[in-house]
């Protein structure tokens, strides 16, 4: 408080009872209303201010006048002061409302104190200023202060004042409030305040505030103390630093608040991000989890153990943190013997494997010897000091696969219905890392079979997307760089690569086969031939299917290769073997049967009946013999594209019914039925379209044992004539239909039905009917039936 302006009455020469004219110039003289009294107390003067102040005579103010000037709320605390005073002969003061000339009551403080001239008592002098402005400021002050203290209280906001000489703290309500220390009980020393502070935050709370007051920094230190309920709570100090002129730390002047929800919240939603992260990083599932555990104790818990359940509700932990490394120990060892924090068949094992959460928020002695039946397990528990506990099952489809088991000890801090939120969360997250690190290891590993089988094909496994032709390549077996001698770098870069290997002689031909494979179907195996690096020419065989997007376009092509080169080697040396021996055959066969018709025709021979039985038996086997060297031949040539073709003008009608005619007399079951609508004159070979129909026909009777109708029909339209050959017989499965026209391909019925054959008459039939421009398609229904259509220009 400020000093009141006191008047130097000392040095006056002041005598009673009288007023000297020297004291009346000289208290006239000065702004400071200055009255005197008498022995008696009784008011004998008052100076020019005094006067203009009250606007009144003096007259009028000496004796008691001056008493109806003060406030009447103020009058009997001032004159009740001022009496006992003068009694004693006291200085005095107070503070009053004093009548102003305006009309209006001024704030006024008064000073008095006794006069002695030569030892004796002569009277009172006083001093009385205006301190109207002083108080509306201090009036003013005070209701801020109030709302200060209202809002600081509203806002949780406490202030302290700290004196670091005498080491005395000033909190306010809200302060201790924030401290849990009760008003009554606090001491104001600093050790009281340092006593409530978490052990583990101590130090550090020490070395910031040395360090700030050193470094004459704004203070900002947050740290966690253990309040009166036990619960932990952060608290937040901003504050200054206050020094003497010479530097010296004199006080600190600062505010606090209660973080912990924010911290909670700060270090709920820092745990969130780390273990996204980390669930997010990798697919082993078991170190993610072991480094999940160690996130949780750096940020929610202390204590941290994620454990699977087996079907038989046995338990194993997969990882294990604690905050505090000597209780790893102690919790290992106890998981050696017991496993899980509770019994297999307690009622608390059972609800977590029904998938639900358990949440003990404080746990206490009670709790545990509740809870655990288990001697050591409880001497465990109680050693490792749990004040909260939370386990949350992780589920995988509603099974629960095991559990999160999270815990806080020495810290105090405890879990609320946030915490379990996020555990829960983090569970769901945790059980979908485990199915996906278990799909991905699953896949890992089919991968890695697959990629070792593709690398250890001796085949060039390739995929490409894109245009036909013009794919770029997006695998290529390993292998591809040994077949063909280029790198794979080569095959990556260039579009269409697989495409410049072609043989040119083959490029239109593959090119023609994929486009009209793809039209029809998904897959198929063909066989041309590539130029390697080196220029060599290597025969391969290639399983082609498309490559499909999600709706079912094709993409792309993939290739299996297969270098067929040796076995095309075999099969050309069959080939000229074949051509070699039909060559060989063909001229003692013509003799054989020149000689046998001549022995038919000897009459001592033929007259005995058994003799012309046997030439005659002999006859037919020699035509049989011959037909067969004969298509062996046409193999040949057609294999070496030399079958020629003898062209003549003659009717479709005439050669079907002479085919027919020939071949009923094979037959007796099958009865043969010619529709011909066309009714048309052909040019081309007579002999060779008849072979086709024979070879049509006979298949038709051969693979048709048990129906009786065969139907050859004959049809034209503007540009074609179509002439179809169709049976009710076995038919053909889809997988053989498009291979019959391959040489030496036969079926193998799976019924056991054999029927004799070499697997040459449709490769030879196909091969007469190119070589005449045209074409054969079989439509077949396996157990049905086929039809074989033959169409040629007209
Ligand atoms: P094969 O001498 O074996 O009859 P082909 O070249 O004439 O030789 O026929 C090849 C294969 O096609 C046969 O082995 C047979 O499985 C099948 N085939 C041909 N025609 C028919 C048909 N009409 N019905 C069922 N299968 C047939």
């Amino acid at each position: 408080m400020e000093m009141p302006l006191f008047v130097p009455t000392h040095s006056l020469d002041l005598d009673a009872p009288s007023v000297p004219s020297s004291f009346a110039i000289l208290a006239d003289s000065i702004p400071v209303m200055i009255w005197k009294t008498d022995q008696q107390g009784k008011r004998i003067f008052f100076n020019e201010a005094w006067l203009s102040f009250t606007g009144r005579s003096l007259q009028e103010e000496c004796g008691d006048g001056w008493i109806s000037d003060i406030h009447p709320d103020d009058v009997e605390q001032y004159l009740f002061t001022y009496r006992l005073a003068l009694q004693h002969q006291q200085p005095f003061h107070a503070e009053y409302r004093l009548h102003h000339h305006s009309g209006a009551y001024r704030w006024v403080f008064v000073t008095g104190k006794p006069q002695y001239h030569s030892n004796q008592y002569t009277g009172y002098v006083g001093s009385t200023i205006d301190i109207t402005d002083r108080k509306q400021t201090e009036e003013r002050l005070e209701s801020y202060k109030q709302r200060l203290e209202i809002a600081q209280y509203a806002g949780g906001i406490g202030t302290l004042e700290w004196n670091l000489n005498t080491n005395q703290i000033w909190c306010s309500e809200e302060q201790l409030h924030l401290f849990g220390l009760h008003p009554q009980l606090f001491s104001g020393k600093f050790e009281q305040i340092e006593q409530i502070i978490l052990p583990s935050d101590h130090r550090l709370f020490i070395e910031t505030i040395n360090r700030d007051c050193a470094t004459h920094k704004d203070c900002d230190i947050e740290y966690r103390i253990l309040h009166k309920d036990t619960t932990l709570r952060w608290i937040k100090t901003q504050g200054k630093f206050f020094y003497t002129r010479r530097g010296e730390p004199l006080r600190f002047i600062g505010i606090s608040y209660d973080i912990t929800k924010q911290k909670q919240t700060e270090q709920m939603l820092r745990f969130k991000a780390e273990s996204n992260r980390i669930l997010s990083h990798s697919f082993r599932y078991k170190k993610t989890l072991r480094e999940l555990a160690k996130t949780t104790v750096t940020s929610i818990a202390d204590w941290c153990s994620i454990d699977m359940i087996h079907d038989d509700g046995s338990t194993d932990y997969v990882a294990l943190a604690h905050a505090d490394k000597h209780k790893v120990a102690i919790v290992n060892r106890f998981r050696k013997v017991r496993h899980h924090l509770f019994e297999q068949d307690s009622e608390t094992a059972k609800d977590l494997r029904q998938g639900k959460t358990l949440f003990f928020p404080l746990v206490t002695e009670q709790f545990l010897q509740h809870h655990v039946a288990d001697h050591s397990r409880l001497r465990f528990l109680q050693r490792l000091n749990l004040t909260s506990l939370l386990i949350v099952p992780i589920q995988i489809k509603g099974h629960t696969i095991g559990t999160i088991s999270l815990a806080t000890t020495d810290t105090h801090q405890r879990f609320d219905e946030q915490s379990v939120e996020i555990t829960q969360q983090f569970a769901s997250s945790v059980a979908l890392a485990i199915e996906n690190a278990t799909l991905y290891e699953e896949l890992s590993a089919q991968k890695e079979r697959l990629q070792n089988v593709v690398a250890n094909v001796s085949g060039v496994v390739w995929e490409g997307e894109g245009e036909l032709g013009k794919e770029h390549t997006t695998f290529v077996s390993p292998f591809a760089k040994r077949m063909v001698g280029f790198e794979l770098d080569e095959w990556y870069a260039h579009e269409g690569f697989w495409l410049r290997l072609v043989h040119p002689e083959d490029t239109t031909r593959v090119v023609g086969y994929i486009h009209s494979l793809f039209t029809k179907r998904t897959h198929g195996i063909f066989s041309y031939r590539w130029i390697t690096k080196k220029g060599k020419i290597i025969w391969i065989q290639s399983y082609v299917s498309a490559l499909r997007n999600e709706e079912g376009e094709r993409i792309g092509i993939r290739f299996v290769n297969v270098d067929i080169t040796g076995r095309m080697e075999i099969e050309r040396r069959k080939d000229d073997f074949i051509s070699m021996a039909s060559h060989e055959l063909k001229t003692p066969l013509t003799s054989i049967k020149v000689f046998n018709e001549v022995l038919l025709q000897l009459p001592e021979l033929t007259k005995n009946k058994q003799t012309r039985t046997y030439l005659l038996h002999m006859d037919r086997q020699i035509d049989h013999l011959t037909t067969l060297v004969r298509e062996l031949l046409d193999v040949t040539k057609i294999q070496a594209g030399k079958l020629q073709l003898n062209k003549s003008d003659f009717s479709l009608h005439n050669l079907a019914k002479e085919t027919i005619d020939v071949l009923q007399t094979t037959t007796q079951h099958h009865h043969m039925r010619l529709v011909d609508h066309a009714h048309i004159h052909i040019y081309a070979d007579r002999d060779r379209i008849g072979q086709v129909l024979t070879n049509l026909i006979s298949n038709a009777i051969k693979y048709s044992p048990e129906s009786e109708i065969i139907q050859i029909s004959i049809e034209k339209d503007e540009k074609y004539v179509h002439i179809s050959v169709k049976d009710k017989g076995i038919g053909i499965a889809p997988e053989h239909i498009d291979k019959i026209f391959d040489r030496f391909y036969r079926v193998f019925d799976a019924t056991d039905q054999t029927f004799p054959g070499l697997g040459i008459g449709l490769y030879i039939s196909l091969g007469i009917i190119k070589r005449h421009k045209g074409t054969i398609d079989v439509r077949s229904t396996y157990g049905k039936g086929s039809t074989f259509r033959v169409t040629l220009p007209l």
